[in-house]
């Protein structure tokens, strides 16, 4: 049994249309929306272009912008600020400690540079640009640059390396630090495996507590 519409449900059902005067209506409502996107389009062809072929054409970017890290390892003096304040850890960085009179150049802080950087990682494709890293560097060598900024089509091509060495040198440097470790543990260990020399025991001669104070004769 079909229940009897209401004059509130009754507004709520469509209304029966002749199919011709649907057809018409459709075609009509079709032909406005597609004269009106055309409006739209052609209305745009005489104002100036605003959009670019990126990437192969690139709009100049404020010098705030955060684009991508870059780190000129001439100017990192290995102080490790920017790894421990990046709260994403995605720093790997390697040095090695130059030799006794090696000269590697003053670092912009007017301090001698003492350690070769032999890896300067970024994983960028975990980086939320937070620029805690460029903040913290004193020597400002880490620093957001535009020119590096690239279209890349794998995650694994978003892990910088800006140690610039190769891989022969890195190796090279590496192997110098292992021997002078083992060096400096074998001096240490036979350090301590040489026999302890006792101290000299003090002789009367020198007036120690040890030799008796002479007392003074009884003048009776
Ligand atoms: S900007 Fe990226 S790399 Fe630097 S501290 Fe933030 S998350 Fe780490
Ligand atoms: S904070 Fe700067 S100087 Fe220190 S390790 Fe990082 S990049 Fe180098």
């Amino acid at each position: 049994m079909s229940v009897p519409a209401t004059r509130d449900t009754a507004a709520l059902i469509p209304r029966r249309r002749n199919p011709l005067s649907q057809y018409f209506s459709d075609l009509w409502i079709g032909i406005v929306t597609i004269l009106e996107g055309m409006w739209v389009t052609f209305s745009h062809l005489p104002k100036r272009t605003i959009t670019v072929q990126y990437p192969k054409e690139k709009v100049p970017m404020y010098p705030q912008t955060r684009a991508m890290l870059v780190n000129h390892v001439d100017d990192c003096g290995y102080c490790l600020s920017c790894k421990r304040v990046c709260p994403v850890n995605i720093f790997t960085i390697t040095g090695v400690r130059a030799d006794p009179g090696e000269d590697l150049g003053i670092l912009p802080d007017g301090k001698p540079k003492k350690m070769h950087i032999v890896d300067f990682k970024i994983d960028m494709s975990k980086c939320v640009y937070c620029g805690l890293c460029v903040e913290a560097c004193d020597t400002r060598s880490l620093r957001w640059e535009q020119p590096q900024e690239k279209p890349v089509y794998n995650r694994r091509d978003l892990h910088l390396d800006f140690s610039g060495m190769t891989a022969e040198r890195k190796q090279e440097l590496l192997d110098r630090d292992e021997a002078r470790k083992k060096a400096k543990a074998a001096e240490a260990a036979a350090k301590a495996a040489a026999p302890k020399v006792a101290p000299p025991k003090p002789t009367s001669e020198s007036g120690t507590a040890s030799s008796p104070a002479p007392t003074p004769s009884d003048p009776s």
